[in-house]
């Protein structure tokens, strides 16, 4: 048969038939998107093998414990603790995201942000090291905080915002940075910061879970680790945990996967591919919830019961200036405080569109009173509102409503 008259040029590639290994699917490998195309266009081709006739766009998750492996045991896939096929195209699509075009990137997803998080402090870190941490970060970093101590790793914080932590770098070895901070939202600049540490010689982390890929690239901007938890808005679902680490650096980035493996924070490989089946909208909900989490924001600016509103996306957000330096969408969270605990339970229990739960980042929208958990320092009052997909009409409307139902 004369091959070209099929007119189909994938079935003359060869090995890439239906009848392709677990490894041999996820090692055809796609030339990733160029790098100066659209958010969209990189989201939803991100992470995808080569087409082969027969075959899914986005191939299944592989579950295994072990592969077939005669003889000498050399990878790239020969257990399932060190290496999957669902988490290699996953990873090549995170790296995509975050650091478009650029040659020599490596990125490892993990069970959960935390086990992320972990992973690069743990394995950079040593006994009479220096961490400088933020002070206003996500509520776990204080038990982090607390177990780098009693590995005699000295620990450093200071605040988010007016990039305080330039204050604390001297003797440094790792700087950690969360902009925008959670729950606070402050901003730092992450290029200023990651220039000084540098000149100290210290590595640069930025936790860039609240700004999402499309939102913020901490590698353009200088940082040598960014570290998110997927299961926000990456995934966007509130239906699975998963976190990343992307770097540059082959030697400290074979530190966090030897990490990944000793511990063995790894991700099962169904959540791994929802992740990525998740990644290809990830342009149209940021967008959308970026846009509804402004309308929402000028919204409660007009309310007097309103104090203490922050969402980096409002021209007269005290971080504004900073942000829209570095970031291109400012996300999905607003902060408030209402006057009294009191006012914001009866306004989390008016909302009708608004689930009460923790977690943001999410299709569908979430709010909580932050001060329940203990651990944020933050007001009794204090609302976290993460908008999600809904009409932002019907989402303005919702929270106004409640707002009014909550006065008495
Ligand atoms: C949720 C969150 C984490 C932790 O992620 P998990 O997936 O819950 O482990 C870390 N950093 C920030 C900023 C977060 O919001």
């Amino acid at each position: 048969m004369n091959e070209s008259a099929t007119g189909d040029a994938h079935e003359v590639r060869g090995d890439a038939g239906p009848a392709a290994g677990a490894a041999g699917r996820a090692g055809r490998e796609m030339a990733p998107v160029a790098a100066g195309a659209g958010d969209g266009t990189r989201a939803v081709r991100a992470g995808l093998p080569e087409p082969a006739k027969y075959e899914p766009t986005l191939p299944g998750p592989v579950f295994a414990a072990h592969y077939h492996l005669p003889g000498e045991p050399t990878g790239p896939y020969t257990y399932g603790r060190d290496e999957n096929p669902t988490w290699t195209l996953l990873e090549r699509a995170v790296g995509e995201l975050e650091a478009p075009g650029q040659d020599g990137i490596e990125t490892l997803v993990f069970a959960s942000g935390m086990a992320a998080i972990s992973a690069v402090l743990f394995s950079q870190l040593r006994a009479g090291d220096v961490c400088v941490l933020p002070d206003d970060g996500y509520q776990a970093l204080p038990l982090v905080r607390a177990q780098l101590e009693a590995y005699g790793i000295e620990v450093r914080t200071a605040p988010t915002g007016g990039d305080a932590q330039l204050d604390v770098l001297d003797g440094a070895k790792l700087l950690w940075i969360e902009t925008p901070s959670n729950p606070g939202l402050d901003v730092c600049d992450i290029r200023r910061l990651a220039e000084a540490a540098h000149a100290r010689g210290a590595l640069v982390a930025v936790d860039n879970t609240l700004a999402t890929p499309l939102g913020q690239r901490p590698l353009e901007l200088g940082a040598d680790f960014a570290v998110a938890s997927g299961t926000k808005q990456l995934t966007g679902h509130g239906d699975i945990l998963l976190g990343y680490v992307v770097g540059r650096d082959p030697e400290t980035m074979a530190a966090v996967r030897r990490w990944r493996k000793i511990v063995g924070a790894i991700p099962g490989p169904m959540e791994a591919w929802l992740a990525h089946r998740s990644i290809a909208t990830l342009q149209m909900r940021v967008d959308r919830q970026s846009a509804t989490a402004l309308a929402v924001a000028e919204a409660l600016r007009e309310r007097p019961e309103v104090t203490g509103l922050r969402y980096p996306g409002l021209p007269d957000d005290p971080a504004h200036k900073v942000a829209a330096r570095q970031m291109r969408r400012y996300g999905c969270v607003v902060s408030f405080t209402l006057p009294t605990r009191a006012r914001a339970d009866r306004f989390l229990d008016a909302l009708r569109l608004v689930d009460d739960a923790t977690s943001f980042g999410g299709v569908r929208s979430t709010a909580e009173r932050r001060g329940r958990w203990g651990g944020d320092a933050v007001p009794e009052g204090f609302i976290r509102l993460s908008v999600g997909a809904e009409d932002p009409e019907d989402l303005v409307a919702d929270v106004l409503r409640a707002l009014d139902a909550s006065a008495a």
